[in-house]
C-alpha cells in the first residue's frame, strides 16, 4: 500500500466557486487565477471546471503554454509581465497578454517589433507599492503604448492592499480613478475579496484566484460563509495509536504533556507534505469523523492528534487535515497563517487524486 496522504481536488467544487463569481459580478468579464499551478491543485485538474471563464491570470511562461497545451484559445494575463528579452519572445509565440509596470519592459516590447499587435495592461500602483506606476507616470505610460502599432489594445489595472477589509478599497480606488481619468481601455481591479465585497471594483475584468478554490479571501470568515465549496481535501490514516499516561509526552522537544490517560493517533502527514510545523496545539484534525486536536510538534512525515475522545478511531482510521468537513481558512487561523499558504505547500510528494471519491 502507498503512504496514505493524499490530495483529493474536486472540480466541480471549482465549477461552483466560478458561479459564485458570477453571481456576484455579473457585468464583469473573470480571469481566473491559476498561478503557482492553480494555488497547489493543479492546472490540468482545475482546467475543465474554469475553460468557461473569459481568460486565464498566472506568472509563469511555463505555465502558460501548458494551458495553451490544454486548448486555450482566449487571454492570458501574465500578472508580472516578462522578465527579460528570452520571455518576451515567448510572450509572442503564445499571444499572452503582459501586465507592464515598469518603462525597461515597454522598451523591450517595443523594441522586438511583434509582427502582430500585442494586447497589454498597464499597472497602476495605488498604495500596495510593490508593482506599478504612481504620479502619472502610467499615464504616460499608457499614451506611449496607445501611439504604438505594435500594441493592440491597453487595459488598466491595480492591485488592492487591503480588499479584504469592509472599507478597504475606497483610498485606492479614489487613486486609480485620478491617475485614469479619461483613458479609454479595459479596467481591472479586483481580486477575490473585492469580487466578495465591492462590487464598485468589478469594472471590465475581475481577478479571482483563492476563492475559486473555496478558501476566504478574509480572515474572520471562512469559505463556506461565503457559499464557496472547498477543491481541495487532504486526508490521510492512522498509522499507530500510543497510549499516554498523564505527564508523558509525545513528540519532538516534548512539547505536548498528557495531563489525563490520553490517547494518541500518529498520522501519515507532516511538514515535508506541506502541513506547517507551527501548527499549535489544539489546531483541528479530523479523525473518524470527528474534531480532534494536535498534540505535539508536527515533524517531517509525522504527527500526533489526541485521540481520546474518538474511542472509535484506530490504526486505518480516516484523517482529514483540511477539506469538506474542516476548512482551510480554519486550520491556516490555528497557523498564523492564510489558506492561501497551506493550498499552495501540499508537497509534490502528495499523491493527486481527482475526485473526492466515497470516504467522505
Ligand atoms: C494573486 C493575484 C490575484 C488573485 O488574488 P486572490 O486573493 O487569490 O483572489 C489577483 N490579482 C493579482 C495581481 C494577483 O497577483
Amino acid at each position: 500500500m502507498p503512504r496514505p496522504i493524499l490530495a483529493s481536488l474536486d472540480p466541480s467544487a471549482v465549477a461552483h466557486n466560478l458561479s459564485r463569481v458570477r453571481e456576484c459580478a455579473p457585468r464583469s468579464r473573470v480571469w481566473a487565477v491559476v498561478k503557482a499551478d492553480a494555488y497547489g491543485h493543479g492546472i490540468e485538474a482545475v482546467y475543465p471546471a474554469l475553460a468557461s471563464a473569459d481568460g486565464f491570470a498566472l506568472l509563469e511562461i511555463g505555465e502558460a503554454a501548458r494551458i495553451r497545451a490544454l486548448g486555450w484559445t482566449g487571454p492570458i494575463l501574465l500578472l508580472e509581465g516578462f522578465f527579460d528579452a528570452a520571455d518576451l519572445e515567448a510572450v509572442l509565440e503564445l499571444k499572452l497578454t503582459p501586465v507592464l509596470h515598469d518603462d525597461a519592459q515597454i522598451d523591450m516590447l517595443l523594441g522586438m517589433r511583434p509582427s502582430a499587435p500585442v494586447d497589454v495592461f498597464v499597472k497602476f500602483n495605488t498604495g500596495m507599492n510593490r508593482l506599478g506606476y504612481t504620479d502619472g507616470r502610467g499615464r504616460k505610460a499608457v499614451e506611449r503604448l496607445r501611439a504604438a502599432s505594435e500594441v493592440g489594445t491597453v487595459g488598466l489595472m491595480m492591485h488592492f492592499p487591503e480588499a479584504d477589509l469592509p472599507d478597504g478599497v475606497a483610498g485606492p480606488l479614489g487613486r486609480f480613478e485620478a491617475e485614469t481619468a479619461g483613458l479609454p481601455g479595459p479596467r481591472s481591479m479586483a481580486n477575490s475579496a473585492s469580487v466578495l465585497l465591492h462590487p464598485a471594483t468589478h469594472a471590465d475584468w475581475v481577478r479571482p484566484g483563492i476563492l475559486l478554490y473555496g478558501g476566504s479571501p478574509t480572515g474572520d470568515r471562512d469559505g463556506p460563509a461565503f457559499d464557496l465549496k472547498p477543491a481541495m481535501e487532504l486526508t490521510s490514516e492512522l498509522i499507530a495509536v500510543q497510549q499516554l499516561a498523564p505527564g508523558e509526552a509525545a513528540g519532538y522537544g516534548q512539547r505536548f504533556v498528557a495531563q489525563r490517560p490520553t490517547r494518541v493517533g500518529v498520522v501519515a502527514c507532516g511538514y515535508a507534505d506541506g502541513y506547517p510545523r507551527h501548527a499549535p496545539d489544539g489546531t483541528p484534525v479530523m479523525v473518524a469523523g470527528r474534531r480532534c486536536a494536535l498534540a505535539g510538534r508536527v515533524s517531517m512525515d509525522m504527527l500526533t492528534v489526541d485521540i481520546t475522545d474518538a474511542p472509535e478511531a484506530g490504526i486505518g482510521s480516516r484523517v482529514e487535515l483540511f477539506g469538506r468537513h474542516l476548512a482551510v481558512d480554519e486550520v491556516a487561523r490555528h497557523c498564523g497563517t492564510i489558506g492561501y499558504e497551506l493550498m499552495c505547500a501540499v508537497a509534490p510528494r502528495v499523491k493527486r487524486r481527482v475526485g473526492f471519491g466515497e470516504a467522505g
